[in-house]
């Protein structure tokens, strides 16, 4: 994974798709979950997501499911692909 160290450009291009970093929905951008740290999103507090972001239509963007973390997008609340 390319990121740039600048801190102001944060769009990342692969092909013609854009990725911002989005906040992670699990953890809610703390990096830090119950058993420590965030699987989603490696203890970032936020994930690449393609632009337009969208939500994960499975779990609303909660990044839960009642059986557990949401697998179409690793908790991260955010539709990955
Ligand atoms: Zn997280
Ligand atoms: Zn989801």
């Amino acid at each position: 994974m390319l990121v740039s160290e600048e801190g102001d450009e944060v769009l990342y291009t692969y092909v013609d798709t854009e990725y911002a970093p989005e906040k992670c929905s699990l953890c809610n951008g703390t990096g830090l979950s119950e058993g420590g740290i965030c699987e989603a999103c490696g203890g970032q507090g936020n994930v690449l997501v393609a632009q337009p972001a969208i939500i994960c239509p499975l779990c609303n963007g909660s990044g839960n499911l009642e059986t557990g973390t949401c697998r179409a997008c690793g908790g991260s609340g955010w539709a990955l692909f």
